[in-house]
């Protein structure tokens, strides 16, 4: 399924398989996760990718010696910049990303640099897999940089939340689940994955961090007025609408806002480690490869109950 122009349907083309080059290999393509970061390329909000483009970047394939691999977002990183040099890959000025700068899994076939792919932990399906690799490893780390605070408030019920809910309660961690005004449908799911609130608003308790996953710039002053002193909000989505003005005082008391960006090897291995032992139960709804632009709308429309997936 390919992207020929922001803002237009992906077309399905018949692509010559792809030829791997050295430090590559062909994989076949068993599933693809769909993450909001998709929408976000095929609506031109994420304004340079290769054109025309496979996009994808939660892929699940296997290897022409049967090994099932991850293919993440971080697609390639050169290695020697500051940021490369510095444990901080994810920053790589000359990163590559998949579906993004690199073809992607919407496609029957793809081809990845083997030394940033993950082995796929047993235990889990191949459609349940797909959404460890972006909504997993992204959500993990935003909840890492969110710190030690017991009361953690998460912002949007999607993929990332859903994966998140279950690593924090692991880790005994007490859960608030804002979702839009009325969507009872997302907070009756965070309930059932263990959150001890979910509404719309401002939840009862003071947080000690916020995780934002819904592209909405509004949620930033919104959660730093509802965690603690001290207490962190991370903004873990690649895109967000503008953040409007706030007052200081939101922000006094050693109160931190950050952005979550890309994600590094690290951080897969330590998340694809810790997923069985969780174990984290991905709830994945499945389209067919040739449908994606139907699970596009599904997704824009907010419709999804944990996380979509392509199986070609
Ligand atoms: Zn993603
Ligand atoms: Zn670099």
């Amino acid at each position: 399924m390919v992207l020929e122009a922001a803002g237009s349907p992906l077309q399905a083309t018949e692509l010559e398989r792809p030829t791997p080059e050295p430090g590559q290999v062909l994989l076949r393509v068993r599933a693809c996760g769909i993450c909001r970061t998709d929408l976000h390329i095929v609506d031109g909000e994420l304004t340079r990718p290769k054109l025309p483009l496979v996009p994808g970047h939660q892929i699940v394939g296997e290897a022409e010696d049967g090994r099932r691999l991850g293919v993440p977002w971080l697609g390639w990183t050169c290695g020697e910049c500051r940021f490369c040099t510095s444990g901080r890959e994810n920053l790589c000025d000359r990163a590559r990303f998949t579906g993004y700068d690199l073809d992607g899994g919407y496609a029957e076939w793809c081809v990845a640099d083997e030394r940033f792919c993950f082995p796929i932990p047993d235990g889990f399906g191949d459609l349940e897999a797909a959404p460890l690799l972006c909504a997993g490893l992204i959500g993990y780390r935003a909840f890492r940089l969110a710190g030690e605070g017991e009361r953690l408030g998460l912002y949007g019920f999607g993929a990332a939340a859903h994966i998140v809910a279950q690593v924090a309660r692991h880790e005994g961690r007490r859960i608030y689940a804002v979702t839009r005004e009325g969507d009872e449908a997302a907070q009756a799911f965070a309930r059932s994955l263990g959150a001890e609130w979910a509404g719309s608003g401002r939840p009862p308790e003071e947080l000690d961090a916020a995780l934002i996953f819904a592209p909405a710039g509004e949620l930033v002053p919104a959660a730093l007025a509802a965690v603690a002193k001290g207490g962190v909000v991370v903004c873990a989505g690649i895109h967000m609408s503008d953040i409007p003005s706030f007052p200081y005082e939101l922000l006094w008391g050693e109160r931190v806002l950050r952005s979550v960006a890309n994600l590094t090897r690290r951080d897969g291995e330590d998340f694809l480690a810790l997923a069985p032992r969780v174990p984290v139960r991905t709830e994945v709804d499945t389209f067919p490869l040739e449908q994606a632009n139907e699970a596009l709308a599904k997704l824009r429309r907010g419709d999804v109950r944990g996380a979509l997936v392509l199986a070609p």
